[in-house]
């Protein structure tokens, strides 16, 4: 008998906030969601517990993980980013000042060397942990949990068919050819898991916070090398030459707009 245990992330909306985006580089509308872990036996939830608290950015999509009782209020409607900042976060201009200064120089391109290459590595950094988040909950993983258990059943198959002396070679060949191919399949897509999913979820994103720095692919080169020195894997999951061109498509679309 086959028992149906299983765990899942869900989530639930807990109000609207104004926060600054790193990823738009400017204060915007946040939806503040809770995320609970869901214990189900035959889809039925048998318990429910908060894991975390996520702010999601509705101009990017960006979300990172914070605690909501950094907010003194907390919105139970969307309303504009003017007005959710005064109601939900009066005191974030005074508190970020030197953050909102920065991004003034980024946009008048007054920004030192050193500092471009901050400003590159930054979403990067960013787009790590938000990558990791969507892809366990975009369900690649479970895609590849299938393809296992096929291979797994596939394998028993082609076992009885190659042990059968009743079953002409031929047959043996193809099932033992089919076996390996599909092996080779979950080879190849556990290898380029990372590197798919940082461009489905982590290339826009980078796109857009890179490109009012129109940085170049020199410059994008020594962020990714920051980022190997400090151990973060993002480093290894884009080309510098995918985010140049990321960044230079987002702000021709912007331009065209
Ligand atoms: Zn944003």
């Amino acid at each position: 008998m086959i028992i149906l245990f299983g765990r899942k992330t869900k989530e639930r909306p807990l109000g609207w906030v104004a926060e600054f985006c790193p990823i738009c580089r400017e204060i915007q509308a946040c939806e503040l969601r809770s995320l609970e872990r869901v214990f189900h036996l035959y889809l039925v939830p048998l318990s429910r517990r908060q894991i975390a608290e996520e702010l999601i950015c509705t101009e990017c999509g960006y979300g990172a993980r914070i605690a909501a009782k950094q907010f003194r209020y907390v919105a139970e409607k969307r309303a504009s980013t003017h007005a959710l900042e005064a109601s939900t976060n009066d005191d974030l201009r005074a508190v970020i000042h030197d953050r909102l200064a920065f991004e003034s120089r980024l946009k008048s391109g007054s920004l030192s060397h050193e500092e471009r290459i901050d400003a590159i590595a930054e979403p990067l950094a960013l787009a790590q942990p938000y990558i990791e988040n969507r892809a366990r909950r975009g369900g690649s993983e479970s895609m590849l949990a299938v393809l296992i258990f096929v291979l797994m059943i596939a394998c028993v198959v082609t076992a009885v068919v190659i042990l059968d002396p009743q079953v002409p070679n031929w047959l043996k060949i193809t099932a033992g050819a089919g076996s390996s191919g599909l092996l080779a399949v979950i080879i190849y897509l556990s290898a380029t898991q990372s590197r798919r999913e940082a461009r489905r979820f982590g290339l826009p994103l980078v796109a857009r916070s890179l490109a009012p720095l129109h940085p170049r692919r020199d410059e994008i080169e020594q962020a990714l090398s920051k980022l190997r020195e400090s151990r973060k894997k993002v480093w290894k999951w884009f080309r510098p030459h995918e985010i140049e061109q990321a960044a230079e498509s987002f702000r021709r679309e912007e331009t065209s707009r």
